[in-house]
């Protein structure tokens, strides 16, 4: 401990020295884009605090190197404490917390034997709290090469390249007729925030697929018009030891600080790509679903138009339809498009008076057995949503409640099963399923907005 403390001592005054040497030979501007690893200025009488996270049984540290500006203090002064994560922890206290944090990282993704990716120059983050900013390394800081260092921090700036926009005429979802409703919502679940929020509130965990427009006499013989949004649950076919050797070699690839959930999310779309998604279906999996409709605010007049407002009872109809399938969840999804009329700035605007607007008039359904979401999406005028706008978050009020399985629900299911059995596995943890413009057949979209299977293109 004490031969670690020397090194990360004698490591910041090589550093500090290093540091005033290339400031003084560099140029005007170079120096007014210097990244310092503290991103502040080392001219000045400089004191450092280091704080390390260590624990015996792990060959791994996290670190703290923390600035003070005492000009009354020993100008390279260092304070080092090396300290137990147990420890740590009980101060409670911020910085003591983001060392813990990584710390944990770590530990979780670390396996024995497992390689060590050379020092970062780049690895930790920096955080500013109300004591003074500090920077949190994922390594002893003595790892890190002083001149590689420096290189990095006084390199030469790149000019920044704004680029031209492209000059297509913009395809605004305000100004579609007939397909609105559709487009405007396959628009909006190609933002996968937007596809993971509405299946979080639906209940629906990955893997899972989900149907846009499924023709309801797919399921239901004789029924008429679509359902906007089904989604249904699967499984992986893994083992618990096939998922945990899977994990440990894919850690390995990344940095040892990496965020756990980073790991986790490559894992599942690995296993998936992989093809350990069970496959068909099983019928008495959970199945949920969404009704859409969709609503424009004109921001020229302050006016939300075509709310449905005499419509909530059809609505509750339709949603009654998704309960005959078998949906457990069921909520009417409310979405609003601005019309374009401005930048970014009016954007933002129009997204926030639609909302006001939305809420004076909500909600369209009260109902005890089904959800309520709403989102808005503003338009700019220069491109079209796929490409630009603002979007508010998906807002549940209420979330559907969880419905006891209707006893007339297993047929349709059997059905909606054989239906998707036909298709090949899935290869996406989230799979989107669509009916084909033109062969009108069930295919395996690769994005939500895919309409076409590529029949007409193989005639
Ligand atoms: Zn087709």
């Amino acid at each position: 401990m004490q031969e670690q403390a020397e090194r990360i001592r004698a490591w910041i005054a090589s550093y500090l020295t290093a540091w005033r040497a290339a400031w003084d030979a560099a140029s005007e501007s170079t120096r007014a884009h210097v990244h310092t690893f503290r991103a502040e200025d080392l001219r000045a009488p400089v004191q450092f605090r280091v704080t390390l996270c260590t624990d015996p049984k792990y060959p791994f540290c996290t670190t703290a190197l923390t600035l003070a500006r005492d000009p009354n203090t020993p100008d390279g002064e260092v304070t080092i404490e090396i300290e137990a994560p147990d420890t740590l922890a009980q101060r409670n206290e911020y910085r003591a917390n983001m060392l813990v944090q990584y710390f944990e990282s770590m530990r979780q993704n670390y396996a024995p034997g497992r390689e060590f990716e050379p020092p970062l120059l780049n690895a930790g983050v920096r955080y500013r709290a109300a004591n003074g900013s500090f920077w949190v390394l994922p390594d002893d800081v003595s790892r890190l090469p002083i001149e590689e260092l420096i290189a990095h921090h006084f390199r030469e700036q790149t000019p920044h390249v704004i680029q031209p926009q492209p000059t297509f005429k913009p395809r605004h979802l305000f100004d579609l007729r007939q397909t609105r409703e559709e487009v405007t919502f396959a628009t909006w679940l190609e933002s996968p925030t937007n596809v993971r929020e509405l299946l979080w509130e639906l209940g629906i965990r990955a893997p899972c697929w989900y149907a846009i427009s499924l023709p309801r006499s797919m399921v239901l013989p004789g029924a008429s018009g679509d359902f906007d949004f089904v989604a249904g649950e699967l499984e992986f076919l893994m083992t618990n030891d096939e998922w945990r050797a899977r994990r440990t070699r894919i850690a390995a690839t990344y940095p040892l600080a990496a965020h756990p959930s980073r790991i986790d999310q490559d894992t599942v779309d690995e296993a998936a790509r992989d093809g350990c998604v069970g496959w068909p279906p099983d019928p008495s999996a959970t199945l949920v679903g969404v009704e859409v409709k969709v609503s424009k605010y004109d921001g020229t007049s302050d006016h939300l138009g075509a709310t449905h407002e005499n419509e909530g009872e059809r609505i509750v109809g339709q949603l009654k339809r998704l309960r005959q399938i078998g949906s457990v969840r069921a909520a009417l999804l409310h979405l609003i498009v601005t019309n374009p009329r401005g930048g970014w700035g009016t954007a933002d605007q129009d997204l926030a008076r639609a909302y006001r607007k939305l809420e004076s008039l909500m909600p369209l359904i009260k109902h005890d057995h089904f959800g309520y979401f709403s989102a808005v999406l503003a338009s700019v005028a220069h491109q079209d949503e796929r490409f630009a706008g603002s979007q508010t978050r998906l807002l549940a009020d209420p979330s559907p409640p969880t419905l006891e399985r209707t006893t007339d629900s297993d047929e349709p299911r059997k059905r909606l099963a054989e239906a998707l059995g036909k298709l090949p596995r899935p290869r996406d943890v989230i799979q989107p399923i669509r009916v084909c413009a033109d062969c009108k057949t069930l295919f395996r979209a690769f994005a939500p907005s895919a309409d076409q299977c590529g029949c007409t293109r193989r005639g």
